[in-house]
């Protein structure tokens, strides 16, 4: 429980999104958008001092900040301001003419009201803005946690958000007794992103207050290389999936599951691509990284792991991009979330192997198969218990608007970005409208008439055909002839 100062704090913010929901809800989508569209240049236009400050907070090499954070917040900005309209408009319901005639329906779609979003360290800039802008555009509030680690990054987005939408965006600094304190603060939806262990008390205490609460966790993804795959590019692919981000990626390839038929062609390729990237791998974030990391390494060694390449940093020096093999699953680097550019590596002999290591995890959040047979790749891929397939690639869909971030299992199972995120940042409101002037067939009395109606309705529903919808005709206007008294 967070102290009174800390809770207060919090709920202050809440209360203040609150009380400017409902006017930026009662805007048109198209004021929204403009908003949102001045607030996405103002972002775009100081991306030199964000990139500074990425890097200052994370230690990202420069050219990683951008690809990694910024540029995708443009395609998000371009993305939801084109299409959100479209995404956000009313559906049309079909209501059976026959059996309720005179109505006609409609769903549309209203926000939520204000959205907790709680944020990890790895991409301070990305991962909220990829919640925050369907989640305003769909006409609700946010209230905003950054990470401790990076809340220079957090206020500065939220600054330029306010600057041209006003008291609709909060920020609230602080560690994680104040993402505690925001769960506390009654939101209408919790869009929580970081740890599985972090993830289940925010939902534990979300079912207790009743609020909602979405969930992107960690991952342990594996990339399975099969025996027709494209040598050199999958190495450097999955070199890139290991090591980017110095490997702090939910969607960083922690298991290389290879095809026995490959291996030994495939893995000196891997590790002069995983070489060749040693100079470019930053410190991880935090010591308390490092420090899970480096004991994964060690716990390698100790259960008989072989090191392909790199393994345990000397003095102080960084967690270098390292690959372990011969591994027994119960080693730590198997089992639990590395979150460091290191990876396991596992040789199995036919397809069916590589499903069963890809499969033996608690994480659901990406798998990627590379294969130059793209039907057997799908097929494999589509039996690996994950949120997203990748084929001949891994996981930078991140940065594409329009496909969502999801996972199952330990990952959690929020959506992020897509238009199917619209269906937790809003919810349904239906609309009937009924031109009937008689009364309703299943209104009082009831009565045979009723009965001969429903009997009529049911054969009409396992049959159709003309027949069955001219029994319906007329049992319905005896029904009728009941109702008017005639
Ligand atoms: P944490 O779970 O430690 O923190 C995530 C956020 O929650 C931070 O803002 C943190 O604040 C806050 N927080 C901490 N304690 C609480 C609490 N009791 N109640 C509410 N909020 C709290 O994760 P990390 O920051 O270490 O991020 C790394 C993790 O995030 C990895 O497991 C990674 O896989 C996962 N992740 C998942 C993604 C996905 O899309 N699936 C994307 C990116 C990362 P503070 O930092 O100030 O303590």
């Amino acid at each position: 429980m967070a102290d009174d100062g800390v809770q207060a704090t919090a709920d202050t913010a809440m209360a203040r999104a609150r009380a400017a929901q409902e006017a930026w809800a009662a805007r048109s989508v198209a004021s929204r958008v403009r908003k949102l569209k001045a607030a996405g240049e103002a972002i775009l236009g100081g991306a030199e001092t964000l990139a500074e400050i990425l890097v200052e907070e994370t230690g990202k090499p420069l050219g990683e900040a951008y690809a990694g954070d910024i540029v995708g917040v443009g395609d998000l900005f371009t993305y939801w301001c084109g299409h959100g309209a479209t995404h956000l408009g009313p559906r049309k319901a079909r209501i059976p003419a026959l059996d309720m005639p005179g109505k006609k329906g409609r769903v549309e779609r209203e926000p939520v009201g204000v959205v907790a979003v709680i944020s990890p360290w790895n991409y301070p800039v990305a991962l909220p803005m990829r919640v925050m802008v369907p989640a305003l555009l769909a006409g609700n509030a946010v209230v905003f946690k950054p990470s401790e680690i990076t809340p220079r990054c957090g206020v500065w987005l939220a600054e330029r958000l306010q600057e041209h939408l006003g008291e609709v965006v909060q920020v609230l600094e602080g560690d994680g007794a104040m993402g505690a304190a925001l769960v506390e603060a009654g939101a209408d939806l919790i869009h929580f992103t970081g740890s599985t262990a972090t993830g289940a008390k925010v939902a534990a205490r979300g079912a207790a207050l009743g609020i909602p609460v979405e969930m992107e966790l960690g991952g342990k993804d594996p990339a399975i290389v099969l025996d027709d795959a494209m040598l050199d590019r999958t190495a450097r692919g999955i070199a890139w999936g290991v090591v980017h981000n110095a490997g702090q990626d939910c969607a960083s390839i922690e298991r290389v599951l290879v095809h026995a038929d490959v291996a030994d062609r495939f893995l000196p390729l891997l590790v002069e691509a995983m070489n060749a990237t040693a100079d470019q791998v930053p410190e991880l974030v935090t010591a308390r990284q490092k420090a899970i990391v480096v004991a994964q390494i060690e716990d390698a060694i100790a259960q008989g792991g072989r090191v392909l390449c790199g393994g345990l940093p000397e003095g102080d020096a960084p967690v270098g991009p390292t690959l372990f093999t011969d591994l027994p699953r119960d080693a730590a680097m198997w089992r639990e979330e590395s979150f460091g550019p290191v990876a396991v590596v596992e040789v199995c002999a036919d397809d069916e192997a590589l499903l069963e290591a890809a499969n033996d995890c608690t994480y659901g959040l990406g798998a990627s198969v590379w294969s130059g047979d793209v039907p057997r790749a799908c097929a494999l891929g589509k039996r690996v218990r994950s949120g997203m397939l990748w084929i001949n690639n891994h996981a930078f869909t991140g940065a594409v608007p329009d496909l969502p971030w999801v996972g199952r299992g330990g990952s959690g199972h929020g959506i992020t970005s897509s238009p199917e995120a619209l269906l937790h940042l809003t919810r349904p409101r239906v609309v009937v409208l009924d031109k009937a002037k008689a009364p309703e067939p299943w209104w009082y009395p009831y009565g045979p008439s009723l009965e001969g109606l429903m009997r009529a309705v049911v054969t009409r529903q396992r049959s159709g055909g003309l027949m069955a919808t001219l029994s319906t005709l007329r049992a319905l206007m005896a029904r009728n002839k009941t109702l008017s008294g005639r």
